[in-house]
Order: structure tokens, then sequence, then C-alpha cells
């Protein structure tokens, strides 16, 4: 190990890559920095971390880093000083003010950015343009995972701590690639598993943990509120539920037991795909279990119906009285950003206020109304998918996007482009050139995770600190000091002028968040939602008297199961699954500018050996695959990682043109779009 420089500095921070939320020791000299270690004591990864969090920090210096804002004049991007730039916003957004009214303005909040951030967008976009346009990346990830456990248990978000994993006694791993996308916590399910837990695994592909699983169950994609209403079968039918719990906790058994009589073992595994006994043993695994868990990602949310995946799976937590007792560690969506979760909680979403209260509901308002002092509109604004559909109608007129590049990350990409150059005024506030920079009016640079104070919040609900480490380079800021600034220049002060003020007048905006703060982080480490009282219990175990329903009890969901947007035909036979993996991190414009991680410099496409065969395919040769809205070109890895007729490549390289094949079917709860389910086909060449 090289030696650090005396006058290096180590500051305690959390991980800007995924929502596990490791702890991380960053060492940095002159506001430079030189290595990352994984905090030793860190709540969430107890000293691990994985090649992300540690090495994938070379990116901070990268020669395109923006580094200062730039205005497009006569179709190019020139350099302005912040005056000129915060100067030209201001104005365009008067401008669409008085032309079409404060709906005509939208803005993008940033899962990247800290809570302290996200609270302040959001309250701009409400108290000073005066509209709920405002959502975040949460639509495209877990928000079915918000809609379908609010309607379960009554809360936005997992029901346990991951700190009570080692009393699992039967891991049910749904759509999700931990050992990946979110390694700390892959390893230590798999630590468990190897220690006698069993381990269940439901995804398509062969994923890390699969090859460890006593049960692989592998439907076909866009099927798993059938895998679930078939295993709830088992479970009602062999009095694998929990009775004294669903008659005084739950509400709805009637409903469902009704649908399920529909998915007995044989219809159930015809509609997956999965061997009929593979999914009577895995029932059986998960229903005679001491304390089950289920852990869940974007295999079950990204889909049509990926608020019913959700709900069907949180049927089987609630039918084994698995959740909100001692009998079971209920639910967790395996978060995929680092504060995909917090953005939500901070009220970046255009139908809730801070706390996932909302604004439709006149007490909800009038407290919000109290902390901040004006009128907060009361009719939901834009999702995302409608603020594009809004641009390409001419009913937009600015759109404000933070930390995201929209014109690589969200389905139908050519769509979405057509959407920005369709709108008169595009805001990007971003780290680096990028797709969607290429169609912005104004590019404000900004800080990275690294050069930045505040919190986050982990996939377990847990708020932990956020501090600068480095500082930001040129004349890049914060997204907090340049929503201030863009407030100021409109005549509005937001008050909060430090993210500690930030989150301490945000407490005063839900229940949720009563008794959180910078100073108690600091000395406590982490703090779930709902916080507890000091010297309460800070483990964050959900709904141990009542659940947070109208009523106080679970709710199941008896929604039969229902095909995907797609299918594959003739023209298109094949089905394309996108996700993670372990090297890169979503549109990757941090990854691939980290020379530590050039281990994996392309993307491919995992195809079956028998497909290859079908189509001429060679390994390592190039492929091109086409859908109904456009065509990406990839190399060839054939394996068995996926099953015939179907094929996986990642989303961390924009180049590819992924996500131009993807389309706008997008779940009918919440607009999350459809992206594991593409029918496709292939070429060579
Ligand atoms: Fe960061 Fe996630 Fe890796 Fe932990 S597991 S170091 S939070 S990317």
């Amino acid at each position: 190990s090289r030696a650090l420089p005396e006058a290096a500095v180590t500051t305690r921070t959390t991980c800007g890559y995924c929502a596990v939320g490791c702890s991380l020791d960053v060492v940095a000299e002159d506001g430079r920095v030189l290595a990352v270690l994984p905090g030793r004591d860190g709540p969430v990864n107890r000293g691990a971390a994985c090649v992300k969090g540690r090495f994938a920090h070379g990116y901070l210096r990268a020669d395109d880093r923006l580094t200062e804002p730039l205005l497009r004049r006569d179709g190019r991007l020139e350099p302005v000083s912040w005056a000129q730039a915060i100067d030209h916003v201001a104005r365009g957004l008067n401008a669409a003010i008085a032309a079409g009214g404060p709906d005509s303005i939208a803005a993008i909040s940033s899962a990247r950015a800290t809570n302290e951030e996200n609270y302040l967008i959001q309250k701009f976009m409400r108290t000073v343009i005066g509209t709920n346009n405002i959502d975040n990346c949460s639509r495209l990830c877990h928000a079915p995972s918000a809609a379908g456990l609010t309607a379960s248990f009554g809360l936005a978000g997992g029901t346990d701590s991951f700190d009570d994993i080692e009393r699992a006694d039967c891991l049910l791993v749904v759509g999700a690639n931990p050992v990946e996308a979110h390694p700390v916590v892959g390893a230590r399910l798999l630590q468990r598993a190897l220690n006698g837990a069993t381990l269940v695994v439901a995804d398509p592909r062969a994923v890390g943990l699969a090859g460890y699983a006593d049960i692989h169950l592998r439907p076909r994609p866009g099927t798993n509120v059938a895998l679930c209403h078939g295993i709830a079968h088992v479970l009602l039918d062999e009095g694998l539920v929990d009775e004294e719990f669903l008659r005084e906790r739950a509400a709805g058994l009637a409903e469902l037991t009704e649908t399920v009589k529909r998915y007995p073992p044989p219809v159930a595994a015809e509609v997956t795909g999965v061997p009929e006994a593979d999914l009577v043993a895995a029932a059986r695994s998960y229903g005679r279990a001491r304390c089950p868990a289920i852990f869940y990602g974007l295999g079950v949310t990204e889909h049509l119906h990926g608020t019913d995946g959700v709900r069907s799976l949180a049927n089987l937590a609630i039918l084994r009285g698995a959740v909100g007792t001692s009998r079971g560690l209920g639910v967790f969506p395996l978060r995929g950003q680092n504060n995909v979760q917090g953005a939500s909680d901070m009220g970046a979403l255009p139908d809730s206020l801070p706390g996932y209260r909302k604004v439709a509901e006149p007490e909800a308002r009038a407290l919000a109304e109290s902390v901040w002092g004006v009128p907060v509109p009361d009719r939901a604004g834009l999702r995302i998918p409608q603020m594009f559909d809004a641009a390409r109608a001419g009913r937009l007129r600015a759109l404000w996007i933070i930390g995201e590049d929209v014109c690589s990350t969200d389905p139908d990409s050519n769509r979405v482009a057509a959407a920005l150059d369709a709108c008169p005024l595009v805001i990007a506030q971003e780290l680096f050139p990028s797709a969607t920079t290429g169609h912005a009016d104004v590019v404000l640079p900004a800080a990275s995770w690294l050069e930045k104070d505040g919190t986050f919040v982990n996939f377990d609900r847990r708020f932990q600190r956020v501090r600068a480490a480095a500082r930001p380079p040129g004349r890049a800021r914060t997204d907090f000091e340049i929503v201030h600034a863009l407030a100021a220049a409109l005549g509005a002060d937001l008050g909060c002028p430090t993210p500690a003020a930030a989150l301490d007048e945000c407490a005063r905006t839900s229940p949720h968040f009563t008794g959180l703060s910078h100073e108690r982080l600091d000395r406590e480490g982490a703090l779930p939602w709902p916080c507890p009282p000091p010297g309460g219990d800070a483990r964050g175990k959900l709904y141990t008297d009542r659940f947070a329903t109208p009523d106080g009890r679970a709710h199941l969901a008896a929604a039969p199961y229902l095909p995907p947007g797609e299918q594959p035909d003739d023209e298109y036979p094949l089905l394309l699954i996108t996700g993670r993996r372990l090297e890169h991190y979503n549109s990757g414009s941090m990854t691939r500018r980290t020379d530590d991680l050039r281990l994996a410099p392309t993307d491919h496409l995992d195809v079956h050996p028998d497909d290859a065969a079908r189509h001429r395919l060679a390994d390592g040769r190039p492929v091109t695959v086409e859908s109904r809205r456009g065509r990406a070109r990839l190399t060839v890895r054939i394996g068995t990682q996926t099953e015939p007729g179907q094929l996986f490549c990642a989303i961390h390289f924009p180049d590819s043109n992924v996500n131009a094949l993807t389309s706008d079917h997008a779940d009918t709860a919440t607009s999350c779009p459809e992206y594991k389910v593409t029918a496709v086909r292939i070429s060579p060449g």
C-alpha cells in the first residue's frame, strides 16, 4: 500500500453510487481525492465496500468535466459567467410563466442529489414557480415500490432493518441481482445463505446469487404476479399462513383467495414457465421458514404491472404474518441509486410533499404552507413521461433537468430527444457533457457527491451524513447553491441557507422526519425514518403495533396477472432484458471515466448458444439489435446466463443506444417504464 501524505485529510461520508449506503473514509489532500477506504464501523457495510465505492472516483478530475456555465448561442454551447447563465434562466422562466403560467415549467430532480438539495428544489418549484411539476428518477425504477408498499402497508419504504438479516432463515430474492447491483448487500445475503438460510432466487437470468440458491426459479419476464399468486395458492392450500395475523391485522383475504384460486401450481407453472415442482418447493420454503425475508429489485418494478408485482410479493409476507412481527423481515426493495429513496421522501414528486403527504389533501398543504409561508398548488403535477408528452405537444416552455441524462436513460430515447428539441428552454445541470446537454440551451456545471454536504437515505430508510471531501473543479457549484442563486434571481428567498438548516426545516414539514438533524446524525451515525426519539429504537422495523394504512391493517392485493405490454412475435422474436453490471453505474458517466474501472470498457449482448446458432452470431462479433422503435449495436457474448429466446445487455453504455430500443409501455399505476420486456430481432454485423 502507498503511504499517504501527512497533509492528507480523511472525511467520513456515504457512498454516492448504490443505495446500500456504505460508509466510506475519503482521503484527500488539498481538496483532491487520493484514496477511498470502507468505513470499518459503517452501520450498513461494517468495513466492506465494492469496486465502485472504493475505486470509482477518478472521474472527479476527468478532462471533460464541466467547469463553467454554458449558454447556447447560434447552435453552439459557449462559456458564460454564472451571473449571465442564471440571468438567462431567470428571464426564460419569467417568460414561460407570462406565456403559459407556472404549469408550463417542470423540473426533474435527482437521486444523485442530497436530501437537502431535493428538498430545496421541490420547495423552489412549489413556492417560487407555483407548480407541482416536479419529479425524480424513481419514476423510472422504484415508483411502483412507493405505490405498492404504501397500498399494502401504509409507508413508501422497506418494512425492516437490514441489521436483522442474521435472523432470517429463508431469503426470497426476486428480480434482483444484488451481487452486481448492490454488492455489499449481495455479499451479506450470500454469507447468510452459506450460514444456513434457505436461498430462493426468482430471476429469468442466472444472476450471481442463483449459483448458490437452493431453488432458482426462472419466470418468463413480466410474469411475477402469476408467480406470486402461484406461491400464495400453495401457502393457502397447505395452511402455511398465519391465521391469527390475518384475522387481527390484515384485510382483503377473501378477495385474494378468490384470485389465487385461478393460479394453482400447474397454471402458474404454465404462465411463468417455472417447473411446477420448483414453484411448490419455493412456496414451502417460504411458508415453513421461521423468519423469512423478501428482497426484490427492478425485475419486479420495471413492468407494465410493476405495482401489482410489488403488492403480490407483499401478499406473501402478509399471508405468513412475516411483516410487523418477529416472525419475519417483511419486504426490502433493493433501491438502485444512492438517494432514490430520499429524493422521493423529500417530496420531489408531482403528487406528494415531503414525507409523501399528498398535495391534494388540505391538511398536508396546510402544514407545508405553515412552514413555507406561501400557498402550495393543490393539483398534482406532471410525471416525467408526461413532461416529455407536454413538451412534444408545445405545452411545456421550460424544463430543468438535474443530474439525469434523460436522452440516454429514459425509454424510447429518440422520442425524449424530440421532446427536448420542442421545449423552448432546457436547462441541464450536470457533471459532464451528455446526450442531454447536447439538447440543452443552458448547461450548469454541478458538484458531485464527493464535493457536497448533506444526507442520503439508503434502501432500508436510513439517513446518513454526506460530507464534502473534495472541492468542485473550476466554477462548478453544488445543486444547493444553484437553486438558491436561481431563487434569488427571481426575487425569492428560500430560507434554509445551509444543508443543515434545510434538513431542520424539512423535519418540520412531516412527522416522519421530526427529530432528524445533522447534529444528531453526526452524533448517532444513522437514523431511520420515521425518526425515533433520542434513545429510542433506531433499528427501523416498522408496523410492530399497527400498519400505517387508514384502518391500521395490512392490505392484501387481489389484482390478477396481466401480460406484459410487448410480447415476442414473428417479426421481433426475442425478448431483451436490460440491467446493471458490477463495474458500472447507471449511464456510466462516472464509472466509465475512472481508469481503475476500465475492466469492463464496453458492453455486450448476452445471447444463449441456441439463439447464437440460429441467428449465425459469433462470440465477440458485432450484432445489430432492432425493436419497433430503434436500433442498437453491441458485441455478442455467448453463454447460458440467459434462457433461449432472451437477451440481456447493460444500461451503462449510452453509445450502444440501448434505450432507443425500449418502449414507452409503463406501469399502469405509476408510469414506471417496462424496461425489462422489449421484443427485438438480431442480426450479425
Ligand atoms: Fe457504494 Fe453500493 Fe458499492 Fe457500497 S455496495 S460501496 S454503497 S456502490
